[in-house]
């Protein structure tokens, strides 16, 4: 069967009415037949039916046993911090999602939770850093926004012959064109708001795990924490995987027309996209997943904030925003927005320079989004030849 029909077979009919949607159930209690006899949920933070369905559905997606749906991405990414305790420390890739880097740093070094950040294109880079406090590797692969990639098979023997955990944020990919536990990795969250989701529409997150004792583990701390995804947006979640495959197939085709453009522009300077021949990992990229993504970044010849602030400001279909994943192609200017909680050097070091700019390429047309990217580049030129004359 092919992964488009397993995927949109994989969404249960309701097996009490028939029903071809999966059923929302907005219920906070389940009316028990004795004290402790239930039909199999008794209070929702515990257990949702709408929830569990879209549990199970990620679950069967990533190749995993246990699947938990979390408010948020970044909750997801909170609950399997506390799987570890004071003293241990987390080998995380170096140019990570902001809100995960301001998690560990603001939130969890004080508890004593130390995080080394790394290079992780490079396996040497893990085994140099690699400690035996080390109990947690965080991969994002590709990485935001610079589009990184990381030997997911590689990583993973390194973490198992070190006795620590590997959980791969796999938003950037998705399940469609990359499964990380099948390339042995014990974790992979999502930030469900993106390509999952897919219409910008709702905030949610998922956690899937190979082994089912750590499912449990996860699971626990979400009923124990709270940090659980509504059976509404369950739902839209839900709706949102049905289409996921087509998505990602036109997402993938146009990225990489819009990359070959850029690639070509005589006022960029680098462009970042894991399925040009000319990225430095690009072999690896094809080794483990089916696509590339939708997602690109590039820099500017002129590498100041200011010449990225001008082009962001004036696409018309792109529009500028933050977050990515969605029907609308998106861009940003990562330095000002999404890496803004990192400091400077540190995120130059990651490779996020001033000029660099994001682009979420979405359903649209190709070939609109390049008379877009065209039409503002010249804008742009204009511009900057108008106010050399008014100098003069
Ligand atoms: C958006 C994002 C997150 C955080 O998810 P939220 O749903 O916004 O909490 C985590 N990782 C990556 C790669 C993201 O893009």
């Amino acid at each position: 069967m092919s992964t488009a029909t397993e995927l949109i077979h994989s969404i249960p009919v309701d097996p009490l009415t028939g029903a071809i949607s999966v059923p929302i159930y907005q219920t906070s209690t389940f009316v028990q037949e004795a004290p402790g006899v239930n039909k199999g949920y008794d209070y929702a933070r515990t257990g949702n039916p709408t929830r569990a369905t879209l549990e199970q559905l990620i679950a069967q997606l990533e190749k995993g046993t246990v699947g938990v749906a979390f408010s948020s991405g970044l909750a997801a990414i909170d609950a399997i911090v506390k799987l570890l305790k004071t003293g241990d420390e987390i080998l995380a890739v170096d140019d990570i999602y902001g809100g995960a880097f301001r998690l560990f740093t603001q939130v969890y070094e004080k508890f004593g939770i130390k995080v080394t950040y790394v290079d992780c294109s490079d396996v040497n880079n893990l085994v140099d850093a690699i400690t035996p406090d080390t109990k947690l590797i965080w991969l994002e692969t590709p990485t935001n926004p610079t589009l990184k990639i990381a030997d997911i098979e590689a990583i993973a023997r390194l973490a198992k012959a070190n006795q620590c955990l590997l959980c791969v944020d796999n938003t950037f990919a998705s399940p469609v064109l990359q499964q990380p536990l099948s390339l042995g990795a014990d974790m992979v969250i999502h930030s469900a708001t993106k390509y999952l989701g897919g219409h910008s529409d709702l905030i949610a997150g998922l956690v899937v795990t190979k082994d089912a004792d750590l499912g449990a583990r996860i699971k626990y701390l979400q009923n124990a924490c709270g940090a659980i995804l509504a059976p509404f947006d369950s739902w839209l979640v839900i709706r949102g995987i049905e289409t996921l495959h087509l998505r990602m197939k036109q997402h993938c085709s146009s990225a990489l027309t819009v990359a070959r453009y850029l690639e070509q522009h005589p006022a960029v300077d680098k462009v970042f996209y894991p399925g040009l021949p000319t990225h430095p990992n690009h072999e690896v990229a094809r080794k483990q997943s089916s696509g590339f993504g939708g997602i690109i970044s590039f820099t500017l010849k002129e590498d100041t904030e200011a010449a990225a602030v001008r082009l962001v400001t004036q696409t018309r279909l792109f529009k500028l925003a933050e977050s990515l994943g969605g029907i609308k192609s998106r861009v940003s200017h990562p330095a000002n927005m999404t890496h803004k909680s990192i400091p400077a050097e540190k995120r130059r070091a990651a490779g996020v320079q001033d000029s660099l700019i994001r682009l979420s390429i979405g359903l649209e047309d190709a070939e609109d989004l390049i008379n877009d990217l065209e039409k503002t580049f010249l804008l742009i030129s204009n511009q900057q030849q108008a106010a050399v004359s008014a100098a003069c």
